[in-house]
């Protein structure tokens, strides 16, 4: 397999870079309310104080500004929380330790991490990542779908303007969802976990000479915005338990991208919503 750039040209002045996961396709409230918390509940045995934990968890991964955090970062929290105000979690200091000071947080890194400190909480950590990619490839097929709107939206968009995905998860993955649901042929390129950070994704693309002031990110995470921000490209967010209104009144964004009136005020209106959105 060539590098995700290769042979990629730009076609058209204007750029929209889309998120995969929780922006075009509704897969982000799933894993986390049936994989996730779950297995976090199962392996550290916390049945009885269930719903609440797991309204914790979700509040944190997903309808907070710490919506999209790495796993292990959001395992951290929700475990501190529940060491503090329920019951205590086992060598707990190691995980939370590993997570402050570890260059990579994946199943690899845990569990080199788990068996170099002989750590029963990493290797708990480990078990239940472990189990979570598990549950996660055993979801139906047919209960992952794109938010309403989003087809019509980005085949409208794509008549006017390039189209990248830019995702952090899997590039097998993302591709043979994108593929299923008829959205691939409205995108010109496929930039996902081994094209590198959402941030390098953009800066990278805007070498093929794109003003940067002609170029938004769609997301529905924080990070999504931290990338455009530090890109000096502009934010459309996609707010969460609200996703196809958001899609609804993307046009008009691009149209103000296309018009040259998408900075200022309206940026700020829309970084508003979606920062209260998260709060
Ligand atoms: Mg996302």
């Amino acid at each position: 397999m060539g590098t995700p750039f290769e042979g990629y040209v730009k076609k058209k002045d204007y750029l929209i870079c889309i998120d995969s996961d929780g922006c075009a396709i509704d897969s982000m409230d799933i894993k986390h309310i049936r994989c996730f918390g779950p297995c976090m509940i199962r392996e550290w045995g916390l049945e009885d104080h269930e719903e609440e934990i797991l309204k914790r968890w979700n509040e944190i991964n997903l309808y907070s500004m710490t919506r999209g955090i790495n796993r292990f970062k959001g395992l951290a929290e929700i475990l501190k929380e529940v060491s503090g105000k329920i019951t205590p979690i086992e060598d707990l200091d190691s995980l939370l330790k590993w997570v402050d000071e570890a260059d990579e947080l994946s199943n690899h890194a845990v569990e080199k991490a788990a068996k170099e400190q002989g750590s029963i909480c990493l290797e708990k950590a480990l078990h239940w990542s472990e189990a979570v990619n598990r549950a996660i490839k055993n979801l139906p097929e047919e209960d992952v779908k794109p938010f309403d709107g989003v087809k019509e939206n980005i085949a409208k968009l794509h008549k006017t303007c390039d189209i990248a995905i830019v995702s952090s998860a899997n590039y097998e993955a993302v591709k043979e969802e994108w593929t299923r649901f008829g959205l691939i042929c409205h995108v010109d390129i496929v930039l996902a976990q081994n094209a590198g950070s959402k941030k390098s994704c953009i800066e990278r693309l805007l070498t093929y000479g794109y003003d940067r002031d002609k170029v938004m990110m769609a997301g529905d995470a924080p990070g999504d915005m931290d990338a455009a921000e530090k890109n000096g490209v502009f934010y459309y967010p996609i707010l969460v338990r609200r996703e196809a209104e958001s899609w609804s009144k993307i046009q008009e964004a691009a149209g103000r991208l296309r018009e040259g009136t998408f900075g200022g005020e309206y940026q700020q209106a829309l970084i508003d919503e979606f920062t209260s959105n998260l709060s």
